[in-house]
């Protein structure tokens, strides 16, 4: 449809054409005008879209981004160095060690259910993370729309969440923020790939044996021993089970089992004394037996005997069907448009086999 109405356009203005093909407005005349560019060094090779937000998160905004020589859709992370990162209730850590942690990490990485970082940028405010675009949104919003979802697509997300989780474990990492809005779906439809994102917290001690001390993490998927713990005992990896029960409980049941994030003490308190009702049904859906029984021992206080993330994948509700998981899995991947350089580093084939 043709409007007889003038826009006038501003530099790097930016129109959608169609959907993910853009028009990016240049007014030469303002190029000697270097206030409006924040970051040379993106700048040069990138174009970020200021139009086009991804998602915000508790440090960071994300923006989708085109790396001009390639044409690959990013997604950039963007973290102000200045703002101070929250660690401890006693003490803050300064936001560049946070960040340097993030980075680092995520450089470590390669799994068909994680992140790719593809490049850092840093300006003296900005950090500019750049990252796998991962389009479908945030699980939170799947679950949310859909209320829960059925048994079969909540176990076949969990079991992606299993995977990229035991990757991590596997090399002493732990996430410490798994929860659904860092989960996020390649496209917003059943039996999708999920991509866990945000290493903003995540911690690779240097031995197996040391412990984590710092409080940091969201509140309603808080193990027990975060909240409250003696002094000096700390905790290890299998805080992040425990979230992982909280996720599954969520995404069976449409509903967080400890209560919503308004009220952190009412939480803490249900959190500390695991009350949440396993009984009858969990919103509108029913879990079936097993299912309840894998939360329920992700759920565990006593960190020591919570089921691990190996222990997971060997419960019954992920065991018994197995070879179908596997199937549905490679499928999933064969069909994904998400670049794949992480099939280097698990052999997904050798995988499926070995689970005969
Ligand atoms: P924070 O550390 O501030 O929590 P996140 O890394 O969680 O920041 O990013 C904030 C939000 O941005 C996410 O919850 C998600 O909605 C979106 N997001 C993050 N990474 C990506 C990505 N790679 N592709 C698409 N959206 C993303
Ligand atoms: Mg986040």
């Amino acid at each position: 449809m043709i409007h007889n109405r003038k826009i006038f356009l501003e530099d790097r203005a930016e129109i959608e054409i169609k959907p993910d093909t853009f028009f990016v407005f240049r007014d030469l005349a303002q190029d000697r005008n270097p206030s409006k560019v924040e970051c040379e060094a993106v700048e040069k090779r990138y174009h970020v879209f200021n139009s086009k937000e991804l998602g915000t998160g508790t440090f960071a905004i994300v923006k989708l981004a085109i790396d001009k020589e390639t044409g690959e859709r990013l997604a950039c992370k963007m973290v102000a160095i200045t703002k101070v990162r929250l660690a401890t209730p006693g003490g803050n850590v300064a936001s560049a060690q946070a960040i340097q942690q993030e980075i680092s990490i995520l450089k470590q990485i390669t799994h068909p259910n994680i992140v790719q970082i593809k490049d850092v940028i840093q300006s003296p405010t900005t950090v500019y993370i750049f990252l796998t675009r991962v389009m479908g949104g945030e699980l939170f919003d799947y679950i949310n729309n859909n209320g829960g979802i059925p048994e079969h697509e909540a176990k076949f997300i969990f079991y992606q969440v299993l995977r990229a989780v035991r990757y991590l474990h596997r090399r002493n990492i732990t996430h410490r923020d798994l929860k659904l809005e860092n989960l996020l779906l390649e496209s917003a439809v059943p039996f999708s790939r999920i991509m866990l994102t945000d290493f903003g917290l995540a911690k690779m001690p240097a031995s197996t044996l040391e412990r984590m001390q710092t409080k940091c993490g969201t509140v309603v998927y808080l193990a027990p021993e975060i909240i409250d713990s003696p002094p000096g005992t700390g905790y290890s990896k299998s805080v992040d089970c425990w979230s992982l029960g909280v996720l599954l409980y969520t995404i069976l049941s449409g509903q967080m089992p400890f209560g919503n994030v308004d009220n952190p003490s009412v939480v803490s308190k249900a959190i500390k004394s695991t009350t949440f009702s396993m009984e009858g049904q969990w919103g509108t859906r029913d879990p079936t037996p097993e299912a309840r029984d894998l939360v329920l021992k992700l759920l565990n206080v006593n960190a020591k005997e919570r089921l691990t993330v190996e222990g997971a994948l060997l419960h019954p509700w992920i065991a018994k069907q197995k070879e179908t998981l596997d199937k549905l899995y490679v499928k999933m991947l064969r069909k994904s448009h998400l670049p794949a350089p992480s099939f280097q580093s698990e052999p997904i084939k050798a995988d499926a086999l070995k689970a005969k």
